[in-house]
């Protein structure tokens, strides 16, 4: 089965509506490329959401090829410039709340995927979207899914899969992952095949994760071994007891949905 023909799978196994609008998260990296070029050519009613770190050099690279990957979809682009709304670059956030932390500090992938998941679905409800589409593939779910069985919990993979399974909520914008059941390599091969407009460069702040290590490991293992984790993660996922009777929460602080009563993101900024 080609690239095409496995999301074409996943997006009918989750039930994707082609009237439903989605906010397609576009990093300029090849999965949400990828990820917005195949939504488009199937016929879903897609637009680009970018956010704009301000990490230097690497994010105008990153604008540059969204920029022209939304030009050549003929797709509408929003971006959202995280130091013209918060003041700061994301490396300044990053580092303000490092300084800050009195123990076990938090990587920079961390604090920065918290930081732009608050964003996306923000971002995603004002355009009344009803998904978010990310770039997510099988490595980067089988990462997940092995990090969370190292910490022993493999419950906090509880609501991952193609779609979110959070308790629906009206604040809330589902997110689904069309490159799901689809190997990086996959991805990388296509893209270049392709010659999207794409930054292949890593993030020059993508340093010292959890996730880089487990990475690194699932690199020594084959394809059919990655799609195995995640075949076991769905054939267990089911047992997971989610703690539903809590429902979902919103933020005293800014009132986002949220699991406690202040959200990961305002319990960052606080640090600050
Ligand atoms: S690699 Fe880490 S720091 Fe860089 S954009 Fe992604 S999450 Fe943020
Ligand atoms: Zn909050």
């Amino acid at each position: 089965m080609n690239i095409q023909q496995k999301v074409s799978q996943t997006l009918k196994k989750i039930k994707l509506n082609k009237k439903a609008r989605i906010i397609v998260a576009l990093s300029g990296g090849k999965d949400s490329t990828v990820t917005a070029y195949l939504l488009k050519k199937l016929d879903y009613n897609i637009e680009g959401l970018h956010i704009n770190l301000g990490i230097g050099k690497y994010s105008e690279k990153c604008l540059k090829a969204v920029q022209k990957l939304c030009d050549d979809l003929k797709i509408k682009l929003h971006v959202h410039n995280i130091k013209k709304e918060m003041g700061s670059s994301m490396c300044y956030l990053r580092s303000a709340i490092q300084s800050k932390q009195k123990t076990g500090m938090l990587k920079n992938c961390a604090i920065c995927g918290v930081i732009k998941k608050w964003i996306m679905n923000r971002e995603a409800r004002k355009l009344k979207a009803d998904r978010i589409a990310t770039g997510h593939n099988l490595d980067d779910e089988a990462q997940t899914y092995l990090m969370n069985v190292f910490k022993g919990s493999p419950e906090l993979s509880a609501n991952s899969g193609p779609i979110t399974r959070n308790i629906p909520d009206k604040k809330f914008v589902p997110r689904i992952k069309p490159l799901f059941y689809v190997a990086e390599d996959d991805i990388r091969e296509y893209s270049k095949k392709k010659k999207f407009p794409v930054v292949y460069e890593s993030c020059p702040c993508a340093l010292g994760s959890y996730r880089i290590e487990v990475r690194k490991f699932l690199n020594t293992i084959s394809k059919k071994e990655k799609r195995n984790i995640i075949r076991n993660f769905e054939k267990v996922f089911s047992k997971f007891k989610k703690d539903e009777s809590k429902g979902i929460n919103y933020c005293e602080i800014c009132g986002e949905p949220a699991r406690n009563k202040i959200c990961k993101m305002c319990l960052l900024m606080k640090t600050r």
